[in-house]
């Protein structure tokens, strides 16, 4: 069956319409600056080239609208009819405790979701946004919302609460949920693969290493602790976001330069990470070109993205007993072999030693990069978050329509 998948944020929506017999994406592509001046929709079918259509896209509605026009049009079209859409699949941020597991979308879960946005106000929004708009232009298409954060239900309490009194976990759900959970889940099935292990006997290290950048502990196939917490800003240093400082920081500038909520939160999720640290850009292509020409900062901000990068694996390896592997992923884990050996430098104490040869010709594809006397396993694996959806989308579409078959002759 054919599924269209849908990440909606602020001012863009990504999609791609998966085939789910042969897992390849028919038609990829994006809308963005919804709602502003120069809205631009970028559409790549398999077969043919990317072609750009801009046009007055004031809203996700449209937005939609738009997607579907072009996966059915005569010259980049991928379909002919929308009723080819068997599914829709969505990637919603937040779950919260309520959602450990995909599901089907209902006016009652609907209910549920608004009740989320108070934990993710800068995300929920836009990916039920995103479910109206499919559902005002698809709305005899069955759709499934999958969270970002359901994989890393499973964490133990010891993982997950946080030192500050426990009545705030009663009284708001202040406690660890992770995110990128499709993604930590894809690579790690993907390396039980590559290893031809079951993943149950498995303790792996994922690194996701995007604009937003993540690790998980997956132990025997479950995420035993992950570095991004109640919301998306914990952990690692990321393009603009801080990551881990001491949160009396906060209080501390807030103070000293008078600044409200709004702005305090904009300096953590905009203007620190690798961006306000090197000065130079947010984008790690830059920073290490910046770095290479001698540039301070654009080092430094290198050096410290990579020394945490490390202390987590070790973290994580004290965290599950034990390591196996660890996988990079995402933009810069896939394509960053500077980053990669920077991040298993003077690991050799614990079994990691990459083969340099390897980890340099590696760009985008999926390699076994470790020395061949590594102990632990070294592996760079491209993400698919979106076939996560997929496989999930077409799993609950399947269980319907066995609860529910159609009538003989029909
Ligand atoms: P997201 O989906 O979170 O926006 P991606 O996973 O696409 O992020 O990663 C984007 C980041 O990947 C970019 O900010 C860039 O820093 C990094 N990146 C992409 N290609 C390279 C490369 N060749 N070398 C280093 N970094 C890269």
């Amino acid at each position: 069956m054919k599924l269209l998948i849908i990440n909606c944020g602020s001012s863009s929506v990504k999609y791609q319409l998966i085939d789910s017999e042969t897992e390849k994406a028919l038609a990829k592509g994006s809308v963005s600056r919804i709602g502003m001046a120069g809205a631009v929709l970028n559409h790549k079918p398999h077969d043919r080239p990317e072609v750009q259509v801009s046009g007055e896209i004031l809203d996700h509605i449209v937005a939609i609208q738009y997607v579907v026009s072009i996966l059915m049009s005569e010259n980049h079209g991928v379909i002919k009819d929308k009723s080819e859409i068997a599914a829709v699949g969505h990637r919603v941020v937040h779950g919260g405790e309520t959602f450990t597991a995909p599901v089907l979308v209902t006016p009652d879960l609907m209910q549920e979701l608004r009740k989320l946005i108070e934990l993710a106000p800068l995300h929920n929004p836009h990916n039920i946004r995103g479910i109206n708009a499919a559902m005002e232009t698809l709305p005899d298409v069955p759709q499934v919302a999958m969270f970002d954060t359901a994989f890393h239900h499973k964490m133990p309490p010891h993982a997950y609460i946080y030192g500050i009194p426990y009545v705030l976990y009663k009284r708001y759900g202040i406690r660890r949920y992770g995110f990128h959970g499709m993604s930590h889940r894809f690579v790690s099935d993907r390396a039980a693969a590559i290893l031809k292990r079951p993943i149950e006997e498995l303790k792996i290290v994922t690194c996701h290493l995007g604009s937003g950048a993540s690790m998980a502990a997956v132990k025997g196939g479950v995420s035993v602790d992950t570095s991004m917490g109640f919301t998306p800003l914990e952990g690692l240093m990321m393009s603009t976001r801080s990551g881990d400082i001491d949160p009396a920081i906060i209080l501390h500038i807030m103070a000293r330069e008078e600044l409200n909520l709004h702005e305090a939160n904009t300096l953590l999720n905009k203007h620190s990470g690798l961006a306000g640290l090197s000065g130079v850009s947010s984008d790690m292509r830059d920073i290490e070109s910046a770095a290479e020409e001698g540039n301070n900062n654009a080092r430094l901000a290198i050096d410290v993205h990579c020394y945490r990068i490390r202390k987590y694996i070790a973290a994580y390896a004290a965290a599950m007993g034990g390591l196996d592997a660890v996988v990079f992923t995402a933009g810069i884990g896939e394509n960053s072999p500077t980053v990669r050996a920077r991040c298993c430098e003077d690991m050799e104490w614990m079994g990691i030693r990459i083969d340099e040869a390897a980890n340099s010709d590696c760009i985008a594809i999926e390699r076994n990069i470790s020395a061949s006397d590594s102990r632990v396993q070294v592996l760079v694996v491209p993400t698919n978050e979106e076939l996560v959806i997929a496989r999930e989308t077409a799993r609950i579409v399947e269980s319907i329509s066995e609860e529910h078959p159609e009538p003989a002759g029909t």
